[in-house]
């Protein structure tokens, strides 16, 4: 490799056109502040003869124009690209023209290796100062390269065959709808509003009855009532309710009713109590792995006992809560396997009992068609909630969003 390719690489630069001729460390003074920087000279040159105007070959070179553009800097350096450009005259239209290169950006100091790096940290959720810092440019320039000419397309190019439907809090305490793609997990639509009327007038407006009948599966979860919308502008879709909120809905339910247990508890020393607080993990764990032979020592109840003992000395003493447990162990388990059976017979022969699990049961048996599905189909909310995670770190670094429409750009670029 030659010296100059080894400099090119080192800089990651793509283009081998471009020559380099020096490196240098320079001072410049920013604001007050004296900031190290490196210098890299270049030359950009090449024969061209044929002219872009008039088509004829009549170029003859013409001098040499210097540019200064700004690579994405290196261990927190600065890198300024000085470099001369070749310029070309044509003998036959008088017209003049320069060498270019793929690395530069027409019109602009910033190369794109630079656009780039910009690009892909702002997919990490980056704020814009935190990128000017690490980048060495300017929060402006920043602001200006990710929000400056893009437009927001009014509707996906396309709809998928499976999408997954939620919503989030965006700016000043409102929700905004979001789909995305279940297969590629790219971004289907963004609506300001959670209301149904605004979803149903808004794919109903933007996409043919054609196209929303082509969409299969549709997943929810129970929280956001979305079945009325999903059968309305899909009318052939399937919904599936998220596999994962199901069991956490059980969990919750599971966990009101031992802390509604504790509470009945006085001996605040006694063996059942050390066990249904402290060792509270235990209960959420499958019953396959719930070990009945394995003596090993339980912090909580301070004992060398099994884990399945544990568990006994909560179950045996309290029944509502072996009730609830066992109902949580059989869904939990209908839904890692894929037992529709199970489903079915624990939500039907469930009896009330006054207890938290008495309202997941009534919602889960008022969408039992929908739970079914989560278990045949294999599409969940998982991506959607990832997607949602990110958002909300971004926001969360930012401090929140006033520019909306910045937010929706972001958002975008995320999803991308
Ligand atoms: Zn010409």
């Amino acid at each position: 490799m030659s010296q100059n390719n080894s400099i090119l690489c080192t800089l990651d630069i793509k283009d081998d056109i471009i020559k380099i001729i020096s490196v240098k460390d320079a001072k410049i003074k920013k604001r007050g502040i004296i900031k190290r920087i490196k210098i890299v000279n270049a030359k950009l040159s090449y024969t061209l003869h044929k002219c872009p105007q008039c088509g004829i070959i009549s170029l003859v070179k013409n001098g040499k124009r210097i540019t200064i553009a700004r690579l994405a800097s290196f261990n927190g350096v600065e890198y300024h690209l000085v470099i001369k450009k070749q310029r070309f005259l044509c003998r036959n239209c008088g017209s003049t023209c320069g060498a270019h290169s793929d690395l530069l950006i027409k019109n602009h100091t910033m190369t794109k290796q630079v656009k780039h790096r910009i690009f892909s940290m702002a997919k990490e959720s980056f704020t814009l100062s935190s990128m000017a810092k690490v980048i060495g440019i300017s929060a402006s320039t920043v602001n200006r390269i990710l929000y400056g000419n893009t437009k927001i397309p009014r509707r996906c190019s396309h709809l998928p065959e499976n999408i997954c439907f939620d919503e989030f809090g965006s700016v000043k305490n409102l929700f905004t709808f979001i789909a995305i793609d279940a297969d590629t997990h790219r971004l289907v639509e963004l609506i300001h509003d959670r209301l149904s009327r605004t979803i149903i007038e808004h794919f109903i407006n933007q996409y043919s009855l054609s196209e929303r009948q082509a969409v299969k599966t549709v997943s929810i979860d129970l929280n956001a009532n979305y079945q009325l919308v999903v059968h309305r502008i899909f009318p052939n879709a399937r919904i599936i309710v998220d596999r994962f909120h199901i069991v956490q809905l059980c969990s919750r339910a599971m966990d009101r009713v031992r802390i509604n247990s504790l509470k009945k508890i006085h001996d605040k020393k006694s063996r059942i109590y050390k066990a249904m607080k402290s060792d509270w993990s235990l209960f959420h764990l499958p019953e396959e792995d719930v070990d009945a032979t394995h003596v090993k020592y339980i912090t909580g109840i301070n004992e060398y006992t099994t884990i399945q003992n544990v568990i006994d000395i909560a179950t045996d003493k309290i029944p509502v809560f072996k009730e609830t447990y066992d109902t949580y162990q059989s869904i939990q388990e209908a839904i890692r396997y894929h037992d529709i059976d199970i489903l079915r017979e624990t939500t039907y022969r469930y009896k009330r009992n006054g207890t938290a699990m008495d309202t997941v049961i009534t919602t889960l048996r008022k969408n039992i068609n929908y739970v079914k599905n989560s278990c045949l189909l294999p599409y969940s909310n998982g991506p959607l909630e990832g997607t949602i995670g990110k958002i909300n770190k971004l926001k969360r670094n930012s401090y929140g969003f006033r520019n909306l429409d910045h937010f929706i750009k972001r958002i975008r670029l995320i999803c991308a």
